[in-house]
């Protein structure tokens, strides 16, 4: 027999941004009858990790991410050819299992639907497959990216291993990028999160046209890199792999509109992600947390609420989306990987200020000339990126 659950604010998706969400509401706006619906079984997905650095995240919004950071650092490295940079900004993991014991521990069980395929959303139901409904004064939307088509995208894909060695790794703090590594198909690194003392996971990145990735070829590149540090693999503990859309430009109005039709969004669905390195945990934190300070979130304003959040975020990044369009709509691969290498040659200030999305116009200048346009292009570029901070304002 199909049932109708009635709620306040029902989330469609406990991924990272709808599990985000859920948690939020569960610790600030307890009196609120959230449901939260995923097809998986698992909130936050099965093993991810989530990395971000310090600055990604708002002191404001840390009460979020206390429950959930698993691992920390003091700071971490970039390896170039020939060359390894220090930068004392800590670095955090949040490990999705931790969202999922968060979010069960906050809220009711019987308000947490898992493995229930959701078949239509629109701003007060959300129907799941089967029949059953859930009944809401309003819905958040968070089941990750819509219509891409509707923007221009490249990709970063990734594979991620999570190796148990026989030995200590050695390592002290992450490297999050290291580009040492063969570079003439194009941009590519490594980034290695040191987990325990005998256990590193190891993510073979690429930026590219297409989200497919070489999983054989990611995973031999890893094998290459541990055998090089002289790390024996015990077991490999954990594989992951994946593909962020990249944001070079595109209609946000169109794509907001190709998800559910008037229906709040929040995530990828959103376009709440960095526009050139495609992460998205300190947005999805950032829009929780501005979800939990609404008025009341549970009513057919959160719609425009959320709609304008996301466009005025989407607006503002504008200098980001063209970095990504000048590192990704270069001539050739060498030209590339050449731009993403003078990019992490340039300021420390300058390069952390831009992972957080917090440039200053001396910074865009500097991300310009990096790239060596001609002087037209350059000038166009400026005019095209020359907008105000990215942060949005919650
Ligand atoms: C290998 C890898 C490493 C990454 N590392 C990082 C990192 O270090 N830092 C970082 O910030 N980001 C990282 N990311 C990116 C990050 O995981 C994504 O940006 C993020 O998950 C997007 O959040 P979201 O909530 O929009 O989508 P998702 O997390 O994908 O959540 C969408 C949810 O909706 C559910 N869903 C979809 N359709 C339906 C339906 N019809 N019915 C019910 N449920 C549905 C899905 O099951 C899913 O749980 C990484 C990604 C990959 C692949």
């Amino acid at each position: 027999m199909v049932s109708t659950k009635h709620c306040d604010l029902a989330i469609a998706g406990g991924g990272l941004a709808g599990g985000m969400i859920a948690l939020a509401l569960a610790m600030r706006r307890p009196e609120l009858r959230v449901v939260l619906v995923d097809q998986g079984e698992t909130i936050g997905g099965e093993g991810h990790i989530w990395a971000f650095r310090h600055d990604d995240v708002a002191d404001a919004h840390r009460w979020l991410l206390a429950p959930l950071v698993g691992h920390g650092w003091r700071g971490y490295d970039i390896a170039l050819p020939g060359r390894r940079r220090r930068f004392g900004t800590p670095v955090y993991a949040v490990h999705s299992e931790r969202l999922d014991e968060a979010v069960r521990r906050a809220m009711p069980a019987h308000t947490i639907l898992t493995g229930r395929k959701i078949v239509a959303a629109n701003k007060t139901t959300l129907l799941i497959d089967g029949g059953d409904r859930v009944q809401a004064k309003a819905v958040i939307d968070a089941r990750g990216a819509g219509d891409l088509k509707r923007l221009d995208i490249a990709w970063r894909t990734c594979v991620a291993e999570t190796l148990r060695l026989t030995e200590s790794h050695g390592l002290e703090r992450p490297i999050w990028v290291d580009a040492t590594i063969d570079q003439s198909a194009g941009p590519r690194h490594l980034r290695i999160l040191p987990l325990d003392a005998d256990i590193v996971r190891i993510e073979d990145v690429a930026l590219a046209d297409t989200p497919e990735a070489d999983g054989e070829a990611s995973g031999a590149r890893i094998a290459e890199y541990a055998a090089a540090k002289g790390w024996t693999v015990a077991e490999t503990q954990r594989s992951e792999a994946g593909a962020l859309p990249l944001a070079l430009g595109g209609d946000f109005d169109a794509y907001w509109q190709s998800g559910a039709k008037d229906v709040a969004k929040a995530g990828l669905r959103a376009g709440l992600f960095h526009p050139a390195t495609g992460l998205s945990l300190p947005d999805a934190v950032r829009t929780a947390a501005f979800v939990a300070h609404l008025g009341n979130p549970a009513s057919r304003t959160v719609h425009e609420a959320m709609r304008n959040f996301a466009h005025e975020s989407w607006d503002a990044r504008r200098p980001y989306r063209l970095f990504a369009r000048m590192l990704m709509q270069a001539a050739d691969a060498d030209r590339r990987a050449a731009r993403f290498r003078r990019f992490h040659e340039g300021r420390r200030t300058m390069i952390e200020r831009f992972h957080a999305m917090r440039s200053t116009r001396a910074d865009r200048w500097r991300l310009i000339a990096r790239c060596r346009l001609p002087l037209g292009q350059m000038l166009a570029a400026m005019r095209d990126g020359n907008s105000g901070h990215a942060g949005g304002r919650a």
